[in-house]
């Protein structure tokens, strides 16, 4: 799995930190997120999906390898 994030697309909602915050943080200064893990592991990957289907900027993107 590889994650990719688009912060122009990213409005701020916080809402992948909290579905998946090993893989996703939020900057102090824009409150844009920051990808924490673009390779994801195995327990981490569920929640990475879900992130990217809740996000309401549709700013993450998950490629399947
Ligand atoms: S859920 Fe989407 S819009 Fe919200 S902070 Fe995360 S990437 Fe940005």
């Amino acid at each position: 799995m590889q994650v990719t994030v688009d912060q122009d697309r990213c409005c701020g909602s916080g809402q992948c930190v909290l579905t998946a915050p090993a893989v996703f943080d939020q900057s102090d200064e824009d409150g844009l997120v920051r990808l924490l893990r673009p390779g994801p592991d195995g327990e981490q990957r569920a929640a990475v999906r879900l992130a990217a289907a809740l996000c309401p900027g549709n700013a993450i993107t998950v490629l399947d390898e």
